[in-house]
């Protein structure tokens, strides 16, 4: 009698829009030491902040909801406990806070206790993002939230699918959104103005003043939408930087997987929040002064912010901006439409093609390093693990001291 062998496991890789594609786009050889391999990042600062501000953003939504707690909220009586929890949550995953942006009490050999702590040796870039972020963005954003940490997945065709080669000819993709509704924003309008006249929604007033989401809106049928969110615990790159488009990109292809959702209205828009503009450091002042030397940027500016950054003396403390230059600069409209969605699909599929073509031919026997590109941006070479022996000819030529 003959036996039949086992079939090999059918297995659809799964993509996070997130922890995969943006991270390969990132670099490929990094991704795959980093996500692939699970080798954490020694200085994972943009990957700890990133993950620390989005928790930070999502449990401050659930203590408003629970609470309608008024804002500003203090930083030690109401941000701090929800830092300290996000914190001791990235810690139990490995991903421990750098300590020059954040002091933690969750180390085993911190002698300091959350009753000690104070805003002045305490509070540091971190905190001051997170509690900046909160109160400028939470009391506008908070009542219009819908649905937070939802959950959105898709299956597509895998591209340039070979059934010899191909390890599946599907693959999954995933997200996690926050969603707010026309309806959530008709009754913050409608409830605030009756108990103040002068109540202003700045988010709702940045989109009124959107032709591009206006008109998205006069299109639909009915009067119920969706607008899709998402934070970034970076600055807001410059017009010519890859991740600007990247990040217009992933919202296209969340929008496209919330609106196979059964429960899901018209999707009109998707925002970006990018958190660190709140606060912004020494790099990313200096970044906003190459920006506007060179017409990067498409936020305009004010003539006094414009000279506090043209003329900052560097030997000095750092310009303080005014409020509206940094809500402007930490907010981005993504406006929807079909096309552009059909065309965020189209790079996302060639960039799975990528990776996957990257693990047969690793799979098939080339090494790493040849299997997976190494290029990336000088910032993001400066702080990778990988440098002394990734391959990339720019870091060759940089001299590294090895410990
Ligand atoms: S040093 Fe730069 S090019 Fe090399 S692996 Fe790291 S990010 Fe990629």
């Amino acid at each position: 009698m003959k036996l039949s062998a086992r079939s090999d496991a059918y297995i659809i890789p799964e993509y996070s829009l997130t922890g995969d594609l943006l991270s390969f786009l990132t670099c490929n050889l990094q991704y795959r030491y980093q996500n692939r391999g699970t080798l954490p990042p020694s200085m994972p600062v943009q990957l700890w902040f990133g993950e620390f501000i989005h928790g930070v953003m999502e449990e401050a939504f659930l203590e408003w909801e629970n609470t309608k707690k008024q804002f500003p909220w203090d930083w030690k009586e109401d941000v701090r406990p929800i830092e300290d929890m996000i914190d001791l949550r990235l810690q139990v995953r490995g991903l421990y806070p750098p300590k020059n942006h954040f002091f933690t009490t969750n180390s085993p050999d911190s002698k300091i206790t959350s009753d000690d702590i104070n805003a002045h040796d305490h509070k540091k870039l971190a905190s001051a993002r997170a509690h900046e972020a909160i109160n400028t963005w939470g009391p506008h954003l908070f009542p219009l939230i819908d649905s937070a940490e939802l959950l959105i997945k898709g299956l597509r065709n895998m591209p340039n699918y070979d059934e010899k080669k191909s390890r599946s000819n599907y693959y999954g993709i995933n997200g996690v959104i926050d969603v707010l509704s026309s309806i959530k924003i008709d009754e913050t309008i409608g409830n605030n103005q009756s108990i103040l006249d002068n109540y202003t929604n700045k988010i709702i007033e940045f989109l009124k003043k959107d032709t591009d989401f206006q008109k998205n809106i006069s299109e639909i049928d009915g009067n119920e939408y969706e607008i899709i969110i998402d934070y970034k615990g970076m600055k807001r790159p410059s017009t010519s930087d890859k991740t600007w488009e990247h990040h217009k990109q992933q919202i296209l292809t969340y929008s496209w997987l919330r609106s196979k959702q059964e429960d899901a209205k018209p999707i009109v828009a998707g925002i970006i929040f990018y958190l660190n503009e709140l606060v912004p450091s020494y790099e990313d002042l200096q970044s906003m002064q190459i920006e506007i030397e060179n017409d990067q940027t498409d936020i305009e500016i004010g003539e006094e912010d414009f000279d506090k950054i043209m003329n900052w003396d560097k030997t000095k403390d750092y310009p303080q901006l005014s409020d509206e230059l940094k809500e402007k600069r930490s907010f981005r409209i993504i406006t929807i439409n079909e096309d552009e969605i059909d065309n965020a699909l189209e790079k996302f599929d060639a960039v799975v093609y990528d990776i996957e073509k990257s693990i047969i031919d690793e799979r098939d026997g080339c090494n790493i390093k040849q299997a997976w590109k190494a290029e990336a941006e000088e910032r993001t070479c400066n702080a990778c693990d990988f440098k002394t022996f990734c391959g990339n000819e720019k870091n060759k030529k940089k001299n590294f001291k090895i410990p």
